[in-house]
């Protein structure tokens, strides 16, 4: 999937959910999120609900659980169908659990499945215990968080396993690398082993380490800053790997060429010029 189409996606899962919206939150050209937005339609990536809006179409995973009586995920996520806002209840739950429209609930809910539900966690998970619904997006794993009681994600066992799966994440060995994106209400928080992000842009964070499982980080203002920022750091890389240390900059809008700055940064000499 190319940059743009994800960025797009990245604004769905925010909540821009008209073509409108998603031009005003990236701040791309309206032919460059319709031309995206076409593509991920034939992809069936994303549809048009019946109100024009778009949602995403990731396909759901097999389940191996039972709800039982959970509802959380009919209170947390948006239903752009039925005009339900994230962290509103449903007003077709039952007491008890289930859905009183199950037979013709929106495409929205006959295809989410939470991650819990997929087998993917242990019980302490139960979203209904836990207060935190874990779902798969395209190139995230989203941890949506019951606004009742926002900092339950901080907290134990759940904070460490976070820290364990945004490190899995983005190990560049990978299969699938994913970034995961804590949700709380209004708030986001990008995970980066024990770095909170917070207010993560749709265009993408770069970072490096600083210990084992924390990061210097720069968030990216549009994609182009991205590939600067991202070129910048594999130029710390090769530093650090020629010489075993490379101070990391403050500055966030780097231009090329990086090695001399970086070099100067971090008063070392470059390799001596050709004669
Ligand atoms: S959060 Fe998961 S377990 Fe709870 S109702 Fe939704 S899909 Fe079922
Ligand atoms: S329509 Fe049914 S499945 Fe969908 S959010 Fe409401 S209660 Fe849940």
């Amino acid at each position: 999937m190319d940059q743009v189409a994800l960025v797009v996606v990245r604004a769905v899962e925010s909540g821009a959910t008209t073509t409108k919206n998603i031009v005003d939150a990236t701040g791309l050209s309206r032919l460059k999120v319709e031309r995206a937005l076409n593509a991920l339609e034939k992809q069936k990536l994303l549809f048009r609900e019946s109100k024009g809006t778009w949602t995403l179409g990731i396909p759901a995973a097999p389940t191996v659980r039972q709800c039982g009586s959970c509802t959380l995920c009919c209170k947390v996520l948006e239903v752009t169908d039925l005009s339900k806002p994230i962290d509103t209840v449903c007003k077709h739950i039952m007491a008890g659990g289930g859905c009183e429209i199950y037979q013709q609930r929106p495409r929205q809910c006959r295809s989410f499945s939470c991650a819990w539900l997929q087998g993917h966690f242990d019980d302490d998970w139960f979203p209904e215990k836990a207060g935190i619904v874990l779902h798969f997006g395209l190139d995230t794993l989203n941890v949506q968080v019951d606004i009742e009681n926002p900092e339950r994600w901080r907290e134990e066992p759940y904070f460490s396993k976070l820290v364990e799966l945004s490190l899995n994440g983005i190990r560049v060995t990978a299969t699938r690398p994913y970034a995961t994106l804590i949700i709380v209400g209004e708030n986001r928080y990008l995970l980066i082993g024990r770095t909170i992000v917070p207010d993560p842009t749709l265009f993408g964070t770069a970072f490096v380490p600083i210990t084992i499982d924390t990061f210097r980080y720069w968030k990216a203002r549009s994609l182009e800053h991205l590939q600067r920022l991202n070129e910048r750091v594999m130029e710390i890389q090769r530093i650090q790997q020629e010489f075993g240390h490379c101070t990391i900059p403050e500055d966030d809008d780097p231009y090329p060429p990086y090695r001399p700055a970086l070099l100067e940064l971090s008063k070392l000499s470059g390799p001596a010029p050709a004669k």
